[in-house]
């Protein structure tokens, strides 16, 4: 069938059907307006985009009964923003580079957004020495500008990183704005500053996944690690951010310092209801630099890999 498809995907004719849906329109993305009415939506557009609309569909429609796949499975994926993105995103990639091998998307799938340089904590290890705002970050006005061009091309998830990106005043203005251009969200953080308030919005704005940084499983170990008490804060952020029905994973960056205790990391993140947990390599560039002797040895990394695979 991938054969098929590159084959019919190289005929001249093809290429230029493809080229028109994939074009852009007064109306919106036609292929993206396509897929919305595909997926059952009410969609209004001129006759130009009725005419892409039934290309894309008798192309989708070839395509379901070929591969034998369930067209309502598809009707209902294509109803959320983030598929619609990432599927319109692989049909302007070929209408645009062609079939070629890497596949080149139109438009990245995924960012990730170091929002703001500001963070609440001090952590030895952080990449990114974050601390204050950088003189140049983004304003208010800049910000929302970038997220409408990210939505302009066609991205369909940001992952809202920093820094701590809750400490920006302006977050959940900019995770608006990203709703309303159709990506989905993510968020990266402490865990500190995840009341119930702000995880309530969270969740109103549709935020997808929640991950949080423990790097110990006990107040001594984390906050002298993240450079300032915050152990309690961050495992009721935590507790929040379950409670909320969000998907949450734990991420802890795996060190000399705290490698004694990564099961009883993992075992907490299980009892507070983590649905994922991420062992992070330490990466000393930052503030990391600093304590680049706590880096695990080749052996100690073997015997915590050993470990991973012995756990019932
Ligand atoms: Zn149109």
């Amino acid at each position: 069938m991938g054969h098929l498809i590159e084959k019919w995907l190289g005929n001249p004719i093809s290429k230029t059907i493809l080229k028109f849906c994939a074009s852009r329109c007064s109306c919106g993305r036609r292929i993206e307006l396509a897929l919305r009415k595909y997926a059952g939506e009410e969609v209004k557009f001129c006759w130009r985009c009725n005419i892409a609309y039934r290309l894309v569909k008798a192309i989708l429609d070839s395509i379901l009964s070929k591969l034998d796949i369930e067209k309502d499975i598809v009707m209902h994926n294509l109803k959320d923003p983030m598929w619609r993105r990432g599927l319109s995103s692989v049909l302007e990639g070929i209408a645009k580079y062609g079939p070629q091998k890497p596949f080149t998307a139109y438009a990245p799938f995924l960012i990730v957004w170091n929002f703001t340089n500001a963070c609440n904590l001090r952590c030895k290890h952080c990449y990114q020495n974050a601390s204050k705002p950088t003189p140049d970050e983004l304003t208010t006005a800049e910000a929302l500008k970038a997220v409408d061009k990210m939505g302009d091309a066609g991205v369909a998830y940001v992952a809202m990183s920093g820094g701590e990106p809750l400490v920006r005043k302006d977050f959940f203005e900019v995770a608006d704005r990203i709703r309303d251009n159709d990506m989905a969200f993510s968020l990266a953080t402490n865990g500190t500053l995840l009341t119930r308030e702000n995880v309530r919005k969270l969740v109103d704005l549709n935020c997808l996944f929640i991950q949080i940084s423990l790097d110990g499983a006990n107040p001594e170990t984390h906050d002298s690690f993240r450079g300032r008490k915050s152990f309690e804060r961050t495992i009721q952020g935590i507790k929040n951010a379950v409670e909320s029905g969000i998907t949450v994973g734990i991420a802890t960056t795996v060190t000399k310092h705290n490698l004694k205790e990564v099961f009883e990391i993992v075992d907490l993140a299980e009892r507070l209801g983590a649905k994922i947990f991420m062992h992070y390599n330490f990466i000393p560039t930052g503030r990391g630099k600093e304590i680049i002797d706590l880096d695990l040895s080749p052996d100690e990394r073997e015997i915590c890999l050993q470990k991973w695979r012995l756990r019932p």
